[in-house]
């Protein structure tokens, strides 16, 4: 369990002042300054010795992503862009960090711009976050007015300017070149990649586009060291990470831990166990719903990181613990995530545009077992079909947690039906087994 003295956030509840002077107390825009003196060389190198994984979703190397940017300018400037358009279901952390934790994230990103040669970084904020933009809005003026950001930020020499923009309400401007379209004024559809946005992200120009908390934690990971960090979590999973706990648990909870933390012990130490007690757990959905669902029998003993996860045939993704007990219809459950993705998809590509309708409206008569037992085969072939022949990750992320229902839950499926064709006396009706 991670002690307090490793704890990143340590204003996460919003505990004490979220202002600059209270977040001067907590040790934020300390020898800022002196960070910046290392020089970009300096700052990338201990970010990669970090062994900083994207706190998105994705996992790639943090410090491996600022090294893609161009070292000498073409003429063309340079972009931080923060994600913040925090839409995955299950996933609430990225807004603990924008109303209490506003300062860290400030001063990182002008940590990282100076290290990726940016004068300019923009924060894409969903728009339901509204009372957390505010906030945000706050810090920034107070950045200003204290000479830590805008024209020789923090003394150091270096310019730098940061812009909130509100997102409208679409998933699909979370994904990185959605919402570099957005931010520009676009419609928000997907890119195709390559190129990646440190080639040509916004405006055509080089970009890095970070998760809030990947940018959040640099400030501090600078302060300790890179080598602090990564003796945190297991290798190849470094760190800690904030995790969301939701649904059916006695306490629903953000949490920072240790990368490789078990969840068991996750739900029950931070979120108050599962309603009714373990044995009451039917699945956990482990980061957010583009993941694929995991049976009780896993949970019990799967670590929360990266490689633990993907051993598993599921993911870390967002780390958004979705807790499903025994009352769940699981079935109905993966049915209203299949309707979010068919909602959610922009419809630029076809394996996306008609596989979710059409994995939606099977999963739909699933719920109710009106289907034939081969068509969950069918279902499955469906979702091969979609898996990895579209333009974005929302394709994979519509048909994961559908072959992770068939994967661990295909008895429940196969019951409904048999269900359905006794209620509707069905001559093909199959002897329960
Ligand atoms: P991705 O693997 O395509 O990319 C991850 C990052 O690495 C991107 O910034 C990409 O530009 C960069 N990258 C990858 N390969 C590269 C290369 N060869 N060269 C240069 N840069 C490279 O994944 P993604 O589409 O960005 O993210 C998918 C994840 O997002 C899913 O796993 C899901 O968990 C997560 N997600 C999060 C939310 C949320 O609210 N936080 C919402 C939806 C999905
Ligand atoms: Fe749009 Fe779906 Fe294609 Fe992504 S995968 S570009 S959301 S149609």
């Amino acid at each position: 369990m991670l002690s307090d003295k490793d704890r990143i956030f340590t204003n996460i509840y919003g505990q004490n002042d979220w202002h600059l002077a209270g977040a001067r107390v907590r040790g934020d825009w300390d020898g800022t300054t002196a960070i910046l003196a290392r020089g970009r060389d300096g700052i990338i190198a201990e970010m990669k010795a970090s062994n900083l994984r994207g706190r998105g979703g994705a996992g790639f190397p943090t410090g491996l992503k600022w090294s893609f940017m161009p070292k000498v300018s073409d003429g063309r400037p340079s972009y931080l862009v923060i994600n913040g358009d925090e839409s995955e279901p299950g996933t609430c952390k990225d807004r603990e960090i924008l109303r209490h934790e506003p300062h860290k994230l400030i001063e990182s990103a002008l940590i990282a711009s100076f290290a990726m040669g940016a004068h300019t970084a923009y924060i894409y904020v969903r728009g339901e976050y509204f009372n957390e933009t505010s906030h945000l809005q706050i810090a920034i003026d107070e950045a200003y007015d204290a000479g830590l950001i805008g024209k020789n930020a923090s003394g150091s020499g270096w310019d730098f300017d940061f812009f909130i923009h509100r997102g409208a309400g679409a998933y699909i401007c979370g994904e990185e070149t959605a919402l570099l379209e957005s931010l520009e004024g676009k419609k928000g559809l997907p890119r195709m990649k390559p190129p990646f946005p440190a080639a040509m992200g916004l405006y055509g120009c080089p970009t890095t586009v970070n998760n809030v908390e990947s940018i959040a934690v640099a400030s501090t990971i600078l302060r300790r060291g890179g080598s602090w960090f990564s003796s945190l979590g297991r290798p190849n999973n470094a760190g800690t990470k904030l995790m969301s706990v939701s649904g059916h648990v006695n306490r629903p909870c953000v949490v920072e831990e240790e990368l490789g933390m078990p969840m068991r012990e996750i739900i029950e130490r931070h979120a108050g166990g599962v309603r009714g007690g373990w044995d009451n757990l039917l699945a956990v959905i482990p980061g957010g719903c583009s993941v694929p669902v995991l049976p009780a029998s896993t949970c019990a003993t799967v670590l929360m990181d990266f490689d633990s996860l993907r051993a598993e045939r599921s993911g870390l993704g967002t780390a958004g613990m979705i807790v499903m007990d025994q009352s769940t219809d699981i079935v109905r459950a993966i049915a209203r995530f299949a309707r979010f993705f068919k909602h959610e998809s922009c419809g630029q590509c076809t394996p996306c545009r008609e596989g979710t309708g059409w994995m939606m409206r099977v999963m739909y008569r699933m719920v109710e077992g009106r289907a034939e037992p081969e068509e969950i085969d069918m279902l499955e072939q469906v979702t091969r079909q979609v898996e990895g022949h579209t333009i974005c990750a929302l394709g994979d992320a519509a048909a994961w947690p559908i072959q992770g229902l068939i994967r661990h839950f295909r008895p429940v499926m196969e019951e409904r039906i048999r269900w359905y064709k006794m209620a509707h006396g069905a001559a093909t009706l199959a002897p329960t087994p």
